[in-house]
């Protein structure tokens, strides 16, 4: 019997809101490249690979021809292969060279290193150098290893400021491998760029020209983010040469209880209903939630509908588990005596569990990329299936109803911004520290952190260039996740582990004391915000609401960079700043998102410069719409929609972005809306979207008409970030103005 016969009978009713099938493709093979170095040729004999798929050719030779290169093709690809090959032939042809392997999680280091190490190419000397290395083994590492895996914290203020340390490592660094080179997009990806720009400035500083070869998964713009990275062109290895499995693909919706208020049964109970149905048929499945909560709650729904021999082949599968409880799970997986795992999206990255029968992704994990990570995992071999339970949320909502706009256009775009003076300026301090800084640098660094030298406070103009005059190593000073310098570190007071950063212009509204706080898909209460010490304390919570900032936004614009004419208006680009006051917060049921409790606060202004787009609608655009309340309910509820579909071009969190819409706004004098980049000085996202308005815009016009709901609901216009608490939104409203701007077009 097919797999299909055993699941086709769960996929049916009206909550099923699309099926389709991908199908299978065969591999494309090409020969092993007659240059390979005989050592390499026997380890991939003793494994027994004696061709290889066409694209890893094709990234083999591009890397021989001396070129920069980034390999974007699918999940399970072999894309691994595709850059060890070059770099194990190289390192199998000259003991002196070295390689330099970047993750940006230890896990993945781990997981990298020991497949290599399974690979058993003799010429390999492979060391991971992170936070966890013992000192002693350090010296050992940097003399001795050839292949160094480490990640970009590691790279920023171990490695770089003590390259006297790395002499002979950088004056051989022939290859630089960067892995899940999507995963280094927005503030961090901002930051990793300059510290890629450090390392080939010092590389050439000590006679070597490093070659990049990244990886990533499926994104719009892999060329464009490899140069945005290193500041080289690369070039795009994308046509995918390996086999593929035929795959099922359904796109389900819980079904519309309330169609006046949008309210639809729960994702968790859907999820696990199918969980329980395949595993209930001996398929092996995993699923994956958005919290370590749902994934319990998915975990136990399926375990009470299944009876307790079947229950007892589900495990959850949490963050923090070492690699030797990981392995046990993927054993007893493979091994049939495990069906059905639930894990949050936290473990997505790359982390192989092996070759399952199904996925079930519950809720729109945030990117395409995320998403098709997660599906991965089912039916590399054989017909697999693919499910996407959608959440209330507009972007899941909208999938359901425009199932091409998730299977077939490839919008999202990894975007950076390297040149953010707000992330930029520490990498120029390090830099200065590193080596004196002069016209030279340009090259490596770019023009842009000479123009900023001579705004960094604690650099000197000397004869030899601009050098650092501080007292301690700048680089230590810049974390790789904050745009801002003074970022909150939010700590857990029952252990004394600092969970995360919270950038100063977002710590009011997401570390406010009461505040309800997730982290790695768990739940954190804020206990005490202390604004002096700049430090959220908190303690796992295991209640059942969360809570919303209520907040006052204004933006003032500082300057106008691009003004153009767009769909029949006025649309600009430029500098803003923004201040916000949270002056209360509210606490939500998680079951029906009704208010518990509305608790004011006193909290101080921020204010932060960063970049936005706006737009003024023109009369015609407003007929109708004119009267007041209606016409700050209609730009509201636009600017909600806006917000919610430009991750779909931006590849970027709705809590990345920000908005403001009003009836009359000083420097304009006329009804404006406004959707900011949320992280000062700005990382790409406002400019995406000006660059793609039309498209944007045409999106969620569609968005608002697709929608069933009568007023506005939180699948289309209501936001759970929303400063206002969702007050003031007209839907009918805000899709008359869409929808004319998008006929002016
Ligand atoms: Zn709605
Ligand atoms: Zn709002």
């Amino acid at each position: 019997m097919s797999a299909t016969a055993t699941w086709s009978d769960l996929l049916v009713g009206d909550e099923l809101a699309h099926l389709a099938t991908e199908p299978a493709r065969e591999a494309r093979a090409a020969p092993l490249p007659g240059s390979l170095q005989p050592l390499l040729r026997e380890a991939l004999a003793q494994r027994g690979i004696d061709e290889l798929y066409a694209h890893q050719a094709e990234a083999y030779t591009a890397a021989r021809d001396g070129g920069n290169l980034i390999v974007t093709t699918g999940t399970a690809s072999g894309k691994t292969l595709a850059f060890n090959l070059p770099v194990l032939d190289a390192l199998a042809a000259d003991r002196h060279t070295r390689t330099l392997y970047l993750y940006p999680t230890k896990a993945l280091a781990q997981d990298q290193a020991r497949s290599l190490g399974e690979l058993g190419v003799a010429a390999v000397r492979a060391a991971i150098y992170d936070g966890d290395t013992p000192t002693e083994r350090r010296r050992q590492i940097r003399g001795w290893a050839n292949l160094v895996l480490t990640n970009p914290d590691m790279l920023h203020i171990g490695v770089l400021p003590r390259h006297d340390l790395w002499g002979d490592f950088l004056h051989n660094l022939r290859f630089v491998v960067v892995d899940e080179a999507h995963v280094y997009r927005g503030v961090f990806g901002s930051h990793v760029a300059n510290v890629l720009r450090r390392l080939r400035r010092l590389a050439r500083i000590y006679g070597a020209e490093p070659q990049f070869l990244l990886a990533s998964a499926t994104i719009a713009n892999a060329g464009e983010l490899a140069r945005a990275l290193t500041g080289e062109d690369a070039t795009v290895v994308e046509d995918d040469a390996a086999p593929r499995a035929e795959r099922t693909v359904a796109l389900w919706n819980p079904p519309l209880l309330d169609a006046d208020l949008g309210l639809r049964a729960s994702a968790l109970g859907e999820a696990s209903r199918l969980l329980a149905g395949l595993v209930g048929r001996g398929l092996r499945t995993i699923c994956f939630a958005k919290s370590r909560k749902s994934a319990e709650l998915i975990h136990r729904f399926a375990s009470d509908r299944l009876d307790a021999e079947t229950a007892a082949r589900l495990a959850p599968y949490r963050a923090g588990y070492t690699p030797q409880q990981r392995r046990e799970i993927e054993r007893r997986l493979v091994e049939g005596d495990l069906l059905g795992v639930t894990s949050t999206d936290a473990l997505e990255l790359g982390i192989d569990i092996g070759d399952l029968d199904c996925a079930i992704s519950v809720g729109f994990p945030g990117t395409v990329a995320s998403l098709r990570q997660q599906w991965g995992r089912a039916g590399r071999r054989e017909h697999g299936l693919a499910v996407l339970v959608a959440s209330e949320d507009a972007l899941d909502q909208y999938f359901m109803r425009e199932p091409p706009a998730l299977l077939e256009r490839r919008v999202e775009a990894a975007i950076l911004d390297h040149a953010n003076p707000r992330v930029l300026d520490g990498h120029v301090a390090a830099a200065a520290f590193e080596a004196p800084l002069d016209e030279g640098d340009a090259a490596t660094l770019g023009p842009e952190a000479l123009e900023r030298a001579p705004h960094v406070p604690e650099l000197r103009r000397t004869q030899r260039g601009w050098v650092w005059a501080g007292k301690d190593a700048p680089a230590a000073r810049t974390p790789l996740r904050s745009t801002s310098p003074d970022a909150f570190l939010v700590v857990d007071a029952s252990s004394g582990d600092v969970l995360g950063l919270a950038e100063r212009e977002r710590a009011y509204s997401t570390v406010h004391e009461g505040a309800v706080y997730l982290h790695l898909g768990r739940q954190y209460l804020v206990r005490e915000l202390d604004l002096e010490a700049r430090r959220a304390l908190v303690e796992p919570f295991d209640g059942d609401w969360y809570t919303q900032a209520k907040k006052e936004t204004e933006t003032s614009i500082e300057e106008p960079l691009r003004v153009e004419r767009r769909l029949g208006l006025e649309l600009s680009f430029g500098r803003v700043s923004v201040t916000e006051r949270v002056v209360a917060y509210q606490k939500k049921a998680v079951a029906d998102g009704s208010t518990l409790d509305t608790v004011p606060l006193d909290l101080p202004p921020t204010t932060f410069d960063t970049e936005a787009v706006w737009f003024v609608p023109r009369p015609h655009h407003l007929e109708g719409l004119e009267a007041m309340p209606l016409l700050l309910s209609s730009l509201h509820a636009a600017e909600h929609s806006l917000i919610a579909l430009l991750p779909l071009w931006a590849m970027c969190d709705r809590w990345d972005i920000g908005g403001l819409s009003t009836n009359l706004h000083l420097d304009t004098g006329a009804p404006t809306v406004f959707v900011y980049d949320g992280h000062a000085g700005g990382v790409g996202i406002a400019a995406r979207g000006f660059d793609q308005f039309e498209g944007w815009v045409a999106d969620t016009a569609e968005l608002l008409a697709g929608c069933p709901c009568e007023r506005g609901c939180p699948s289309c216009v209501q936001s759970p970030k929303c400063g206002n608490l969702n007050e003031f939104l007209d839907k009918a409203g805000a899709l008359k103005l869409l929808t004319r701007m998008s006929n002016s077009g």
